[in-house]
């Protein structure tokens, strides 16, 4: 079946302005296991497109363009907005899930944020643009590191932030903070020990879950 989709209008909550914007009405369950950062498998793996809307007249870029923004319009015409926050990239859906992370950092919605530059790297990986997936996955490490007090106690964001960096080829850092570490779950646990082995061998690929030694694909199949 893929990915169905159908125009809708939407009125930017910023702006006023009203634009036709596709949305998911139907998709194929994920199927087979997700990455280790959690990028699905199968045929939803490419709907990162669909993840944030972009207002035609005033560059507003949100998941859905009718959700409140706190800031004011003004900071859409900033050059930090305008320029991606310095991450130069020609993929348009990457563009506006890095402008969807900035509009969730002035929202201090920080985890929606580093979710946002994550998918935004996601559609870069896709492109072998590794050096703005590089730079996407370092904002989101930088997010973390600004705001613990947003992630404390979070372990998913703190494996998020292990495969952030492997994947950014931090590899002497996932190795000084996560060696050893014990999780409040084996597979947790299992996970992190993976991170560290790949990190210690120089791998940046993307593996996905199943693949960490003791671990069954628990989410594979229909
Ligand atoms: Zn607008």
């Amino acid at each position: 079946m893929g990915t169905i989709t159908e125009n809708k209008d939407f009125r930017c909550s910023v702006c006023g302005q009203i634009s036709a914007q596709p949305v998911i009405t139907e998709q194929d369950r994920a199927s087979g296991a997700p990455d280790l950062d959690l990028r699905p498998a199968g045929a939803q793996r490419n709907n990162m497109r669909y993840w944030a809307m972009k207002c035609p007249e005033c560059g507003y870029c949100c998941t859905t363009l009718d959700i409140p923004f706190d800031d004011s319009r003004e900071y859409l015409e900033s050059d930090e907005y305008k320029t991606c926050g310095g991450i130069t990239v020609t993929n348009e859906y990457a563009e506006r899930l890095i402008k969807r992370a900035l509009v969730f950092v002035r929202d201090h919605t920080y985890k929606d944020a580093v979710r946002s530059y994550l998918a935004a790297a996601w559609a870069l990986d896709d492109d072998k643009d590794d050096r703005h997936a590089k730079e996407c996955r370092l904002a989101a490490v930088k997010l973390m590191d600004g705001h613990p007090a947003a992630f404390k106690g979070d372990n998913n964001f703190l494996l998020l932030k292990a495969d952030l960096l492997r994947r950014a080829g931090d590899f002497e850092r996932v190795v000084r903070e996560f060696a050893g570490k014990a999780f409040p779950s084996q597979i947790m646990t299992a996970i992190a020990f993976f991170e560290v082995h790949l990190s210690a061998s120089g791998d940046s690929a993307a593996h996905r879950a199943d693949e960490v030694p003791g671990v069954s694909a628990a989410s594979q199949g229909d």
